[in-house]
């Protein structure tokens, strides 16, 4: 049995809400971007702030730097002025900590509450995320569907029967310790598979934006499999 978290749901605030949608991004692909809408049209969020997280140097694909993954996600949000860009994680030489990350952003925005956004996945593995108690005392979670990933782990399930919220205007009532889980389409797209792709293909794969398969072209990304 996982540990129960002792946390209990504080007094809302009437604060704004921002989104915090943290992922590798490594491409950032249409799966991401149509879950953030979908998240940010769902839920009442003031706006979504996508978070590139900082890839140790063994972790990184060769040839594609932090800052390329950043302009990715810049060109992929451009059309969209709920979704900006949150380069906090983005140049730091230690590894990314949500809970340290959520931490710093509280401090950024002390007029806000914060929700993190992940897919199933990573729901499914986040009770042994670094210090996932602290994510839930500073932040509400909302988790997106994903195709392939229909089952919660057990540990996940006990998670949802204490912290679990079925509508989303439940994230205004509470400063923080909620998990929201999504009901939206599903996108069976995966930044590990358009890397493969990436390497041989010449053609745009279905699941990246024109803008964000322009500047592939043009710098030459994703040329060597990982
Ligand atoms: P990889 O295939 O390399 O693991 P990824 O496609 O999962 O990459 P990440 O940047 O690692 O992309 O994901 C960031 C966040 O977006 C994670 O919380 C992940 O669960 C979520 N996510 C990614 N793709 C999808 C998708 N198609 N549908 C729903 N959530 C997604």
């Amino acid at each position: 049995m996982i540990p129960t978290d002792q946390h209990t749901t504080q007094p809302a605030a009437d604060k704004p809400v921002i989104g915090i949608f943290g992922g590798t991004f490594d491409p950032i692909h249409l799966g991401h971007v149509q879950c953030a809408l979908q998240v940010h049209q769902q839920c009442p969020l003031e706006h979504i702030r996508l978070m590139p997280c900082h890839l140790p140097p063994h972790r990184a694909t060769p040839g594609v730097s932090a800052q390329q993954r950043a302009d990715m996600v810049q060109l992929a949000i451009a059309n969209h002025p709920q979704l900006q860009l949150e380069t906090l994680e983005l140049h730091q030489h230690r590894p990314s900590y949500t809970a340290i990350s959520l931490q710093q952003l509280q401090q950024q925005y002390p007029k806000h509450k914060l929700a993190f956004i992940m897919g199933m996945d990573a729901f499914n593995n986040f009770t042994h995320w670094h210090r996932w108690q602290d994510i839930l005392h500073c932040a509400d979670v909302i988790v997106c569907q994903r195709p392939q990933y229909t089952k919660i782990s057990d540990a996940s399930l006990a998670l949802l029967a204490s912290h679990q919220i079925t509508k989303a205007s439940q994230l205004q009532q509470s400063q923080s310790g909620q998990i929201l889980i999504l009901d939206n389409p599903l996108h069976p797209i995966s930044a590990t598979e358009l890397r493969q792709q990436l390497v041989s293909q010449r053609t745009r794969p279905a699941g990246l934006q024109q803008s964000v398969w322009n500047y592939i072209q043009q710098h030459q990304l994703y040329k060597n499999s990982d």
